[in-house]
């Protein structure tokens, strides 16, 4: 499912853990590379078979590109990691491939 912030951009909910669970964050992709917006809290939404969840205005703790443990749902405390974009990990090993194939 799909959210809104405030800003007017848009981007696929990331929901905690639980059944139906509740929007941790929002995952933004900007060139091609998908980040993930984390809130401060969880957003207690309402489904109204919607495709795209107006949020309302809320606290961003951050923007995550590397890899988050445990991130935790503050209404229902179920616990979720963010693991990094493949393709930011390739760009950043890609380098040492390069050199090892050219010794
Ligand atoms: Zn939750």
């Amino acid at each position: 499912m799909d959210g809104q912030i405030t800003d007017g951009r848009t981007g696929r909910l990331w929901m905690c853990k639980k059944h139906e669970g509740h929007p941790l964050g929002i995952i933004l992709n900007e060139n091609g590379r998908e980040r993930l917006l984390l809130f401060r809290m969880a957003i207690n939404v309402e489904r109204d078979n919607v495709k795209i969840i107006v949020l309302p205005p809320m606290v961003v703790m951050g923007l995550v590109e590397g890899t988050m443990y445990d991130i935790e749902c503050n209404l229902c405390g179920a616990k979720r990691t963010w693991w990094i974009d493949k393709k930011i990990t390739i760009s950043l090993l890609a380098p040492m491939y390069d050199k090892s194939l050219t010794k």
